[in-house]
């Protein structure tokens, strides 16, 4: 497992920094966002240090695939399957993107606005 020492992230999934887990195999992890910018506020990782979507490569897509899975799962877990939910992925700079652990957002339980016209 590629692993990057000073990494937020992946302190979080080795256990030395603590987070409110929700879902954990041995390729991902799921936990409560620490600023919630909704009611329900998840960030889904891959185990594997890879620092943005700009480094995804081929061999990344089966755990990405299976991040959405869980995703779809923790939805209806949560109860935000039927009102709705935004899935985001921040990359790079422009987008806001602060820790450089390929993380997904999984919001919901509010009116999220629109984000596009
Ligand atoms: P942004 O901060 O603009 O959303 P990112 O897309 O990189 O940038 O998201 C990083 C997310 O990680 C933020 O929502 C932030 O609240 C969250 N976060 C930072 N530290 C922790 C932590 N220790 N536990 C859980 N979430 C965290």
């Amino acid at each position: 497992m590629i692993v990057k020492e000073d990494c937020l992230f992946c302190k979080i999934v080795a256990g030395t920094i603590s987070s409110k887990k929700v879902y954990e195999d041995d390729q991902m992890l799921a936990f409560h966002d620490i600023t919630p910018a909704a009611p329900v506020h998840v960030l889904l990782i891959p185990k594997k240090h890879i620092d943005s979507m700009n480094e995804v490569t081929q061999e990344d897509l089966p755990v990405i695939a299976h991040i959405h899975g869980v995703a779809i799962q923790l939805a209806k877990e949560l109860g935000i399957n039927e009102s709705g939910y935004r899935l985001i992925n921040n990359c790079g700079p422009d987008s806001g993107q602060a820790v450089q652990h390929l993380h997904y957002h999984l919001l919901g339980g509010a009116n999220l606005g629109a984000l596009t016209g």
